[in-house]
């Protein structure tokens, strides 16, 4: 018996119920963005250890059920197990799961990257480079641009241009573009020159000389994710598409969070009639169901890759246009058309918006709703308008008795994060925002004690 427990405790027969997925877990186990000492702890709360998915609908370990409230970090599109992805990643994995990119070609990828392409006018976003996930795809962009520069004779002009308290991945190049401090302070030195603006104004107030050094420049359309959802000012990324051609900078979006519909459009560079130069697309691309990513390029870009062996982009990774991953790809495109997903999304967006408002309406604690079609960040502040204290972490904690009434989310700060699937009804998001609502309203009371 002795044996027994002890063959248990290290995982040697098995890891099967909650309890010890979660002791494994602490054990073994290390979380991005997390203070592991305190995870470790079950601070602020145990693990929710997430077994089992339907539409908007997750179920944990001991079968309770809660709203996705924030589609899985940011990924989810249609829904968990959707009837059509289900089947045809299925399909695909009865043929192959993966086989290399380098030196060969698959179906997938190119009806993916067809299809990506004809989302886009004729002759503009026609090239399209996989990878794995959000950073690479940024990544990628960036070693394009700065190997473009140099093909065409421009090796002075490698500098970039990004915005302050942007997020554009975690990798070391897309990380140096970034402007969140705190995550990358103590990499600054290694990374790409960067120079960080607050906002149009100043791209108006550069020097000749570094625009004259500066190849691109890097931006969240239409809303910034990471820096607690954050929208930009209307008709900003139109001005900034006009600069970038009166200068000879490239623009690259980084629409990893906004692509696939999030903000009411399928890109959000499509509410303002803005093309880039390269456009960054990841978390939803598959549904949020596989790591995969695409850089889609211009073809101008393109042919300065072309002519010889040294002109070549030596880049990639090993599950690079992954035949999973892009099966995946296409058959949430497919959903968007058969589901006319678009469509639907006006009513939800509505709503959400009637929502968040009544919650500002009758909560003391919400300083400030700020949304973006399906996006939106809710920013709690004592009721007199003063920032909590960091150490009382007041959005982890709201986000934790969410819980209690079904909603699972994830703050950044003290601002909770709602961005639920595409696919939720106006009847979920009632709940999601009532959930939050209440949650809101049960550590006001623990303040008030
Ligand atoms: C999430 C995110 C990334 C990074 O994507 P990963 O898949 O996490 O590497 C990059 N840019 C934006 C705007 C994001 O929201």
């Amino acid at each position: 018996m002795l044996v027994l427990a002890i063959l248990l405790q290290y995982g040697a027969i098995g890891v099967v119920n909650t309890e010890q997925w979660i002791a494994a877990d602490q054990a073994h186990c290390w979380h991005p963005f997390t203070r592991q000492e305190d995870w470790v702890k079950g601070e602020p709360a145990e693990p929710l250890v997430l077994v089992d998915g339907d539409g908007s609908w997750l179920t944990d370990s001991e079968g309770r059920k809660y709203i996705d409230g924030n589609a899985s970090i940011w990924t989810n599109i249609h829904g968990h197990k959707h009837p059509l992805i289900n089947e045809a990643m299925v399909e695909q994995i009865n043929k192959v799961a993966h086989t290399s990119y380098l030196g060969f070609a698959n179906p997938r990828a190119s009806e993916l990257a067809s299809r990506l392409s004809a989302l886009f006018p004729p002759k503009t976003l026609e090239r399209v480079f996989f990878s794995d996930d959000g950073s690479t795809a940024v990544e990628c962009a960036l070693k394009m641009e700065i190997q473009y520069r140099i093909q065409v004779g421009q090796a002075e002009r490698v500098h970039f241009l990004a915005f302050d308290l942007s997020y554009h991945g975690d990798t070391l190049g897309a990380a140096s573009l970034g402007g969140v401090g705190e995550f990358f302070e103590p990499f600054r030195k290694f990374g790409f020159p960067v120079k960080h603006l607050s906002g149009l104004e100043e791209l108006d107030a550069l020097d000749e000389q570094t625009i004259k050094k500066t190849a691109a420049v890097i931006i969240e359309p239409l809303v910034q994710g990471v820096n607690q959802i954050r929208p930009w000012p209307k008709g900003m990324l139109a001005k900034l598409r006009e600069w970038c051609d009166q200068h000879d900078v490239h623009l690259i979006l980084d629409e990893v969070m906004t692509g696939f519909g999030r903000t009411g459009k399928m890109f959000a560079c499509q509410h303002e009639d803005v093309i880039p130069d390269y456009l960054c697309l990841a978390k939803g691309l598959t549904g949020g169901y596989m790591p995969l990513a695409a850089t889609m390029v211009r073809a101008e870009i393109y042919k300065a890759f072309l002519g010889g062996a040294d002109k070549a982009f030596y880049y990639g990774h090993s599950y690079t246009a992954n035949q999973l991953g892009c099966a995946a790809g296409l058959a949430s495109l497919q959903v968007f058309e058969k589901e006319r997903t678009l469509d639907h999304l006006p009513e939800k967006i509505e709503c959400l918006a009637g929502e968040l408002k009544k919650m500002a309406e009758n909560e003391p604690l919400i300083y400030e709703v700020r949304q973006c079609g399906l996006i939106a960040g809710i920013e709690l502040r004592r009721s007199n308008g003063q920032v909590f204290d960091g150490k009382l972490r007041v959005g982890e904690k709201v986000s934790v008795m969410a819980r209690d009434y079904q909603v699972l989310t994830r703050p950044i700060v003290d601002t909770l994060v709602v961005m639920p699937p595409l696919s939720i009804s106006t009847d979920e998001i009632k709940i999601l925002c009532g959930g939050l609502a209440a949650a809101i309203k049960d550590y006001r009371s623990t303040l008030d004690a």
